[in-house]
């Protein structure tokens, strides 16, 4: 099966018009890494005439840090990027997420899965193949069902995980509005993906794919290290009966080792504490996003230069 979006109904214009979000976990304050994709969807949305939503992706609960939330919301208005609707809580949508694994379940697309990390990697050691270390490993379908049924609605309860049956030869294509045409071969690359955990938390995956399409999300600017993801939610948007927002994926912010920044490598947070601060972090952001010829004296307000640099984006995006 070949995917491609050329061939899903894309919202050139949809209903709700531009519509671009900013979604971060809460793991931690932004630092320069999260700044840009913030920054880099804020002004796609302001030069598009476009809303930019706000989602707390609060579902991976043991790895969210209680108040880092707050603080997220603090550094973005510190730095004038301001949102247009209530900001939306992953942790409040539960029933979304189950009501589409329902969804999955009638059309006979999901199975459980007993595997624990160990047994993938020791299927994957039989089949001669080396797990990737500190990387997703392609399962192996070990617990896939000759035969895919619709389960009873209280076995999707259990403390087994619940991963979508992929078709063969599962090729997404799409285009990136900054990188082009991308491919991703969801069998080889992927395998059969997990929906809902055995710690019962719905994933990423699902997650993302239900609140983009619920929250009417035309437009998705993000950070290059959610590029691998793309093909999933686009293949769960197709399943669910969704339409495929347009994407961007940004460039990375790398450190001095040539790693991304991360709240797990402890990346500094970005300093906000007075509009001096804050404008410099939105400088230093916006050079990596490769915004050039920028008003960079001391006495421009940060809507001023903010209104400067939408025009900039306007102009890097369009060439
Ligand atoms: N919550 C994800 C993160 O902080 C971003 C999700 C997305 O933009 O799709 O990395």
């Amino acid at each position: 099966m070949i995917l491609a979006v050329s061939t899903l109904k894309i919202p050139s214009s949809p209903a709700g018009g531009y519509r671009g979000r900013f979604a971060p976990s809460p793991t931690g304050p932004l630092h320069a890494g999260s700044l840009a994709a913030a920054l880099g969807s804020w002004l796609d949305a302001r030069i598009n005439g476009g809303k930019w939503l706000l989602r707390i992706e609060d579902l991976d609960t043991p790895r969210c840090i209680p108040g880092a939330d707050q603080q997220i919301q603090a550094q973005l208005l510190a730095c004038g990027l301001n949102w247009d609707e209530e900001v939306v809580y992953q942790s409040a949508r539960q029933s979304l997420y189950q009501g589409a694994l329902e969804q999955l379940n009638r059309l006979k697309l999901i199975y459980p899965c007993h595997c624990s990390r160990q047994a993938i990697v020791n299927r994957l050691a039989d089949l001669g193949i080396q797990a990737p270390r500190n990387q997703e490993m392609v399962y192996p379908g070990t617990c896939r069902p000759d035969t895919l049924v619709a389960n009873a609605v209280d076995v999707l309860e259990g403390s087994q995980a619940w991963r979508l049956a992929l078709p063969h030869n599962c090729l997404i294509e799409f285009k990136d509005l900054t990188l082009g045409p991308q491919s991703q071969n969801l069998n080889t690359q992927v395998g059969d993906f997990v929906l809902r955990r055995s710690d019962r938390l719905f994933t990423y995956q699902l997650a993302v794919a239900v609140d983009d399409a619920t929250q009417n999300i035309s437009h998705i600017v993000r950070g290059k290290d959610l590029l691998s993801n793309t093909a999933r939610q686009i293949y769960l948007q197709n399943q669910l009966g969704y339409l495929t927002p347009q994407y961007r994926h940004l460039p990375l912010v790398l450190d001095e080792h040539g790693e991304k920044l991360s709240k797990q490598t402890l990346a500094t947070q970005i300093q906000t504490q007075d509009a001096k601060h804050a404008l410099a972090e939105l400088r230093k952001a916006a050079h990596h996003l490769g915004l050039r010829g920028l008003p960079d004296g001391e006495h421009i307000s940060i809507a001023e230069w903010l209104m400067a640099a939408t025009q900039a984006w306007g102009v890097t995006t369009s060439s």
